[in-house]
Protein backbone atom coordinates (compact mmCIF):
# COMPACT_ATOMS: atom_id res chain seq x y z
CA UNK A 1 0.00 0.00 0.00
CA UNK A 2 0.98 3.49 -0.76
CA UNK A 3 0.80 4.85 2.82
CA UNK A 4 0.31 9.01 1.81
CA UNK A 5 -2.68 10.53 2.17
CA UNK A 6 -2.66 12.17 -1.40
CA UNK A 7 -5.15 14.23 -2.38
CA UNK A 8 -4.98 15.16 -6.50
CA UNK A 9 -7.90 16.24 -7.64
CA UNK A 10 -10.40 18.64 -6.23
CA UNK A 11 -12.47 22.16 -7.38
CA UNK A 12 -12.62 25.81 -6.42
CA UNK A 13 -14.67 28.86 -6.97
CA UNK A 14 -11.88 29.44 -9.95
CA UNK A 15 -14.33 26.57 -11.28
CA UNK A 16 -17.11 24.87 -10.08
CA UNK A 17 -16.71 24.24 -6.34
CA UNK A 18 -18.29 26.62 -3.76
CA UNK A 19 -15.33 26.84 -1.67
CA UNK A 20 -12.20 29.47 -2.22
CA UNK A 21 -8.74 28.01 -3.10
CA UNK A 22 -7.98 28.92 0.66
CA UNK A 23 -10.76 26.96 2.21
CA UNK A 24 -10.01 24.13 0.60
CA UNK A 25 -6.24 23.99 1.50
CA UNK A 26 -7.52 24.47 5.09
CA UNK A 27 -9.92 21.85 4.51
CA UNK A 28 -7.29 19.14 2.93
CA UNK A 29 -4.82 20.41 5.87
CA UNK A 30 -8.01 19.40 8.60
CA UNK A 31 -9.02 16.28 6.61
CA UNK A 32 -5.18 14.83 7.12
CA UNK A 33 -4.00 15.58 3.42
CA UNK A 34 -0.21 15.53 2.79
CA UNK A 35 0.08 15.99 -0.56
CA UNK A 36 -2.94 18.51 -2.08
CA UNK A 37 -3.36 19.79 -5.77
CA UNK A 38 -6.08 21.86 -6.95
CA UNK A 39 -7.68 20.86 -10.41
CA UNK A 40 -9.98 23.44 -11.86
CA UNK A 41 -11.44 22.78 -15.02
CA UNK A 42 -9.93 24.19 -17.99
CA UNK A 43 -8.33 27.01 -15.82
CA UNK A 44 -5.43 27.60 -13.60
CA UNK A 45 -6.13 31.14 -12.05
CA UNK A 46 -6.24 29.51 -8.25
CA UNK A 47 -2.75 28.06 -8.90
CA UNK A 48 -0.90 30.78 -6.98
CA UNK A 49 -3.36 30.91 -3.97
CA UNK A 50 -3.81 27.57 -3.78
CA UNK A 51 0.29 26.98 -3.61
CA UNK A 52 0.59 29.89 -0.83
CA UNK A 53 -2.04 28.51 1.03
CA UNK A 54 -0.81 25.21 0.80
CA UNK A 55 2.38 26.88 2.24
CA UNK A 56 1.31 28.87 4.58
CA UNK A 57 -0.24 25.61 6.24
CA UNK A 58 2.99 22.82 5.95
CA UNK A 59 0.95 21.43 3.22
CA UNK A 60 3.05 19.64 0.18
CA UNK A 61 1.45 21.34 -3.10
CA UNK A 62 1.31 19.78 -7.00
CA UNK A 63 0.15 22.37 -9.30
CA UNK A 64 -2.75 21.02 -10.82
CA UNK A 65 -5.92 21.39 -13.54
CA UNK A 66 -8.43 19.30 -15.01
CA UNK A 67 -8.39 19.62 -19.08
CA UNK A 68 -11.99 19.12 -21.05
CA UNK A 69 -11.41 16.83 -23.56
CA UNK A 70 -13.24 15.43 -26.67
CA UNK A 71 -12.10 11.88 -27.45
CA UNK A 72 -14.23 9.98 -30.41
CA UNK A 73 -17.51 11.97 -29.15
CA UNK A 74 -17.24 12.03 -25.78
CA UNK A 75 -15.99 14.17 -23.44
CA UNK A 76 -13.24 12.57 -21.19
CA UNK A 77 -11.85 14.91 -18.19
CA UNK A 78 -7.68 15.03 -18.39
CA UNK A 79 -5.80 15.76 -14.80
CA UNK A 80 -2.50 17.68 -15.31
CA UNK A 81 -0.36 17.43 -12.19
CA UNK A 82 2.99 19.40 -11.33
CA UNK A 83 3.30 21.41 -14.67
CA UNK A 84 4.81 25.23 -14.83
CA UNK A 85 1.64 27.38 -14.34
CA UNK A 86 3.69 29.78 -16.48
CA UNK A 87 3.88 27.93 -19.30
CA UNK A 88 2.90 30.40 -22.34
CA UNK A 89 1.48 26.94 -24.39
CA UNK A 90 -0.53 25.06 -21.81
CA UNK A 91 -2.10 28.76 -20.67
CA UNK A 92 -2.90 29.34 -24.28
CA UNK A 93 -4.27 25.81 -24.97
CA UNK A 94 -6.42 26.23 -21.50
CA UNK A 95 -7.82 29.21 -22.69
CA UNK A 96 -9.00 28.61 -26.13
CA UNK A 97 -10.73 25.37 -24.17
CA UNK A 98 -12.43 27.57 -21.90
CA UNK A 99 -13.55 30.19 -24.97
CA UNK A 100 -16.30 28.16 -26.60
CA UNK A 101 -18.28 27.93 -22.80
CA UNK A 102 -19.84 31.41 -23.39
CA UNK A 103 -21.82 30.09 -26.65
CA UNK A 104 -22.60 26.98 -24.68
CA UNK A 105 -24.03 28.33 -21.80
CA UNK A 106 -26.54 30.75 -24.11
CA UNK A 107 -27.45 27.57 -25.59
CA UNK A 108 -28.05 25.63 -23.17
CA UNK A 109 -30.18 28.38 -21.56
CA UNK A 110 -32.04 28.64 -25.24
CA UNK A 111 -32.85 25.17 -24.59
CA UNK A 112 -34.26 25.03 -20.99
CA UNK A 113 -36.35 28.48 -22.42
CA UNK A 114 -37.85 25.55 -24.92
CA UNK A 115 -39.03 23.81 -21.55
CA UNK A 116 -40.39 26.78 -19.79
CA UNK A 117 -37.57 27.56 -17.60
CA UNK A 118 -36.28 31.35 -18.42
CA UNK A 119 -33.42 33.23 -17.65
CA UNK A 120 -30.92 30.13 -16.83
CA UNK A 121 -27.76 31.95 -18.19
CA UNK A 122 -27.96 34.98 -15.75
CA UNK A 123 -28.76 32.69 -13.36
CA UNK A 124 -26.39 30.23 -13.45
CA UNK A 125 -23.88 33.29 -13.91
CA UNK A 126 -24.60 34.06 -10.21
CA UNK A 127 -23.20 31.06 -9.01
CA UNK A 128 -20.08 31.05 -10.86
CA UNK A 129 -17.22 32.36 -9.37
CA UNK A 130 -15.28 32.79 -12.95
CA UNK A 131 -16.93 34.13 -15.60
CA UNK A 132 -14.91 32.45 -18.08
CA UNK A 133 -16.23 29.08 -16.40
CA UNK A 134 -19.88 28.98 -16.61
CA UNK A 135 -20.61 24.93 -16.49
CA UNK A 136 -23.30 22.56 -16.06
CA UNK A 137 -22.65 22.79 -12.46
CA UNK A 138 -23.61 26.50 -12.11
CA UNK A 139 -27.11 26.03 -13.99
CA UNK A 140 -27.74 22.76 -12.05
CA UNK A 141 -27.34 25.04 -8.46
CA UNK A 142 -29.52 27.93 -10.17
CA UNK A 143 -32.29 25.34 -10.86
CA UNK A 144 -32.08 23.57 -7.38
CA UNK A 145 -32.08 27.35 -5.67
CA UNK A 146 -35.03 28.28 -7.94
CA UNK A 147 -37.28 25.54 -6.48
CA UNK A 148 -37.35 23.84 -10.31
CA UNK A 149 -35.10 20.42 -8.81
CA UNK A 150 -34.74 19.46 -5.02
CA UNK A 151 -30.88 18.55 -5.87
CA UNK A 152 -27.82 18.85 -8.43
CA UNK A 153 -28.61 15.14 -9.37
CA UNK A 154 -31.89 15.59 -10.06
CA UNK A 155 -30.72 18.11 -12.27
CA UNK A 156 -27.97 16.47 -13.98
CA UNK A 157 -30.64 13.45 -14.68
CA UNK A 158 -33.15 15.68 -16.05
CA UNK A 159 -32.29 18.81 -17.62
CA UNK A 160 -28.35 18.55 -18.43
CA UNK A 161 -27.22 15.02 -19.70
CA UNK A 162 -27.37 14.11 -23.49
CA UNK A 163 -30.76 13.91 -24.99
CA UNK A 164 -32.19 16.21 -22.17
CA UNK A 165 -33.25 20.07 -23.10
CA UNK A 166 -30.04 21.81 -21.43
CA UNK A 167 -27.67 19.18 -22.93
CA UNK A 168 -25.80 21.05 -26.19
CA UNK A 169 -22.97 18.92 -27.53
CA UNK A 170 -19.76 20.99 -27.57
CA UNK A 171 -16.12 20.03 -28.82
CA UNK A 172 -13.64 20.40 -26.38
CA UNK A 173 -9.77 20.01 -26.62
CA UNK A 174 -7.89 17.29 -27.89
CA UNK A 175 -6.61 14.02 -26.23
CA UNK A 176 -3.35 14.85 -27.99
CA UNK A 177 -3.11 18.32 -27.55
CA UNK A 178 -4.41 18.41 -23.69
CA UNK A 179 -1.30 15.71 -23.03
CA UNK A 180 0.85 17.89 -25.03
CA UNK A 181 0.39 21.16 -22.64
CA UNK A 182 0.77 19.44 -20.00
CA UNK A 183 3.47 17.48 -20.55
CA UNK A 184 5.68 20.08 -22.74
CA UNK A 185 4.94 22.34 -19.63
CA UNK A 186 7.04 19.85 -17.30
CA UNK A 187 4.30 18.11 -15.87
CA UNK A 188 1.95 14.38 -15.99
CA UNK A 189 -1.22 13.97 -17.33
CA UNK A 190 -3.87 11.41 -15.66
CA UNK A 191 -6.88 9.90 -17.15
CA UNK A 192 -9.13 11.37 -14.57
CA UNK A 193 -12.10 9.13 -13.37
CA UNK A 194 -12.05 6.60 -15.99
CA UNK A 195 -14.82 4.53 -14.66
CA UNK A 196 -17.22 7.32 -15.41
CA UNK A 197 -17.23 7.32 -19.18
CA UNK A 198 -19.45 5.31 -21.48
CA UNK A 199 -17.32 3.28 -23.36
CA UNK A 200 -17.49 0.12 -25.08
CA UNK A 201 -14.40 -2.15 -24.12
CA UNK A 202 -12.50 -1.46 -27.36
CA UNK A 203 -13.25 2.44 -27.02
CA UNK A 204 -11.50 2.35 -23.51
CA UNK A 205 -8.72 0.21 -24.78
CA UNK A 206 -8.15 2.92 -27.71
CA UNK A 207 -8.34 5.68 -24.97
CA UNK A 208 -5.84 4.14 -23.35
CA UNK A 209 -3.52 3.31 -26.19
CA UNK A 210 -3.82 6.80 -27.74
CA UNK A 211 -3.12 8.79 -24.34
CA UNK A 212 0.38 6.27 -23.48
CA UNK A 213 1.24 7.07 -27.24
CA UNK A 214 1.00 10.61 -26.38
CA UNK A 215 2.95 10.60 -23.31
CA UNK A 216 0.45 10.05 -20.93
CA UNK A 217 1.01 9.31 -17.26
CA UNK A 218 -0.86 8.12 -15.29
CA UNK A 219 -4.72 7.48 -14.35
CA UNK A 220 -6.74 7.87 -11.51
CA UNK A 221 -7.34 4.34 -9.54
CA UNK A 222 -8.60 5.81 -6.26
CA UNK A 223 -11.63 8.53 -6.90
CA UNK A 224 -14.92 9.65 -5.68
CA UNK A 225 -16.17 8.39 -8.71
CA UNK A 226 -15.31 4.83 -8.82
CA UNK A 227 -16.39 1.97 -7.08
CA UNK A 228 -14.43 -0.56 -4.71
CA UNK A 229 -14.49 -2.88 -7.71
CA UNK A 230 -13.30 -0.10 -9.86
CA UNK A 231 -10.29 0.27 -7.83
CA UNK A 232 -9.24 -2.86 -8.98
CA UNK A 233 -10.48 -2.77 -13.07
CA UNK A 234 -8.58 0.67 -12.96
CA UNK A 235 -5.69 -0.72 -10.76
CA UNK A 236 -4.85 -3.66 -13.13
CA UNK A 237 -5.92 -1.20 -16.27
CA UNK A 238 -2.86 0.86 -14.94
CA UNK A 239 -0.48 -2.31 -14.48
CA UNK A 240 -1.41 -3.66 -17.92
CA UNK A 241 -0.91 -0.19 -20.17
CA UNK A 242 2.40 0.95 -17.32
CA UNK A 243 0.55 3.81 -15.99
CA UNK A 244 1.22 5.09 -12.99
CA UNK A 245 -1.75 5.77 -10.48
CA UNK A 246 -3.23 8.65 -9.15
CA UNK A 247 -6.14 8.98 -6.12
CA UNK A 248 -8.59 11.94 -5.90
CA UNK A 249 -11.39 13.07 -3.77
CA UNK A 250 -12.80 15.46 -6.81
CA UNK A 251 -14.12 17.61 -3.77
CA UNK A 252 -16.61 20.19 -5.27
CA UNK A 253 -18.32 21.12 -2.21
CA UNK A 254 -19.48 20.56 1.15
CA UNK A 255 -22.87 20.54 0.40
CA UNK A 256 -22.87 18.59 -2.85
CA UNK A 257 -19.71 15.87 -2.61
CA UNK A 258 -20.02 13.11 -1.04
CA UNK A 259 -16.44 11.83 -0.69
CA UNK A 260 -14.61 14.54 1.28
CA UNK A 261 -10.98 15.83 0.85
CA UNK A 262 -7.92 13.13 2.02
CA UNK A 263 -11.07 10.89 2.94
CA UNK A 264 -10.70 7.72 0.16
CA UNK A 265 -8.55 4.15 0.90
CA UNK A 266 -4.90 4.32 0.31
CA UNK A 267 -3.52 3.61 -3.36
CA UNK A 268 -2.89 -0.41 -3.47
CA UNK A 269 0.68 -1.96 -3.19
CA UNK A 270 1.94 -2.81 -6.70
CA UNK A 271 1.32 -0.03 -8.60
CA UNK A 272 3.30 3.43 -9.04
CA UNK A 273 1.83 6.29 -7.49
CA UNK A 274 2.06 9.46 -9.69
CA UNK A 275 3.76 11.51 -7.08
CA UNK A 276 7.12 9.43 -6.77
CA UNK A 277 7.52 10.55 -10.63
CA UNK A 278 6.71 13.92 -10.00
CA UNK A 279 8.72 14.30 -7.08
CA UNK A 280 10.88 17.11 -7.77
CA UNK A 281 7.71 19.11 -8.89
CA UNK A 282 6.20 18.93 -5.05
CA UNK A 283 6.40 22.67 -3.93
CA UNK A 284 7.54 21.63 -0.25
CA UNK A 285 6.09 22.53 3.00
CA UNK A 286 7.88 20.96 5.58
CA UNK A 287 9.81 17.42 5.52
CA UNK A 288 9.19 15.37 2.83
CA UNK A 289 6.03 13.11 2.88
CA UNK A 290 7.31 9.21 3.96
P1 LIG B 1 -19.21 21.00 -17.80
O1 LIG B 1 -17.70 21.04 -17.82
O2 LIG B 1 -19.83 22.34 -17.90
O3 LIG B 1 -19.77 19.99 -18.77
O4 LIG B 1 -19.62 20.48 -16.34
C1 LIG B 1 -19.15 19.23 -15.89
C2 LIG B 1 -19.27 19.15 -14.38
O5 LIG B 1 -20.61 18.85 -14.02
C3 LIG B 1 -18.46 18.00 -13.80
O6 LIG B 1 -17.14 18.40 -13.57
C4 LIG B 1 -19.19 17.75 -12.50
O7 LIG B 1 -18.73 18.66 -11.51
C5 LIG B 1 -20.61 18.10 -12.82
N1 LIG B 1 -21.44 16.90 -13.07
C6 LIG B 1 -21.42 16.09 -14.14
N2 LIG B 1 -22.35 15.11 -14.02
C7 LIG B 1 -22.98 15.32 -12.84
C8 LIG B 1 -24.05 14.66 -12.13
N3 LIG B 1 -24.66 13.60 -12.64
N4 LIG B 1 -24.41 15.17 -10.93
C9 LIG B 1 -23.81 16.26 -10.42
N5 LIG B 1 -22.81 16.91 -11.03
C10 LIG B 1 -22.39 16.45 -12.22
MN1 LIG C 1 -16.81 19.76 -11.85
MN1 LIG D 1 -14.12 15.35 -14.11
MN1 LIG E 1 -13.17 17.09 -11.30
Amino acid sequence: MSILNADLHCHSVVSDGTLTPEALAARAKAQGVELWALTDHDEIGGQQRAAAAAQNLGLHYLTGVEISVTFIGQTVHIVGLGFDPDNPALQAGLAQTRGGRHQRAQDMSDGLARVGIKGAYAGATQYAGNPELVSRTHFARFLVESGVCRDTNEVFRKYLIEGKPGYVPHRWASLKDAVGWITQAGGGAVIAHPGRYKFSANEEFALFTEFREHGGLGVEVVTGSHSSAEYITYADMALEFGLAASRGSDFHSPTESHTDLGTLPYLAGGLQPVWELLGQRIRLAGPVPA
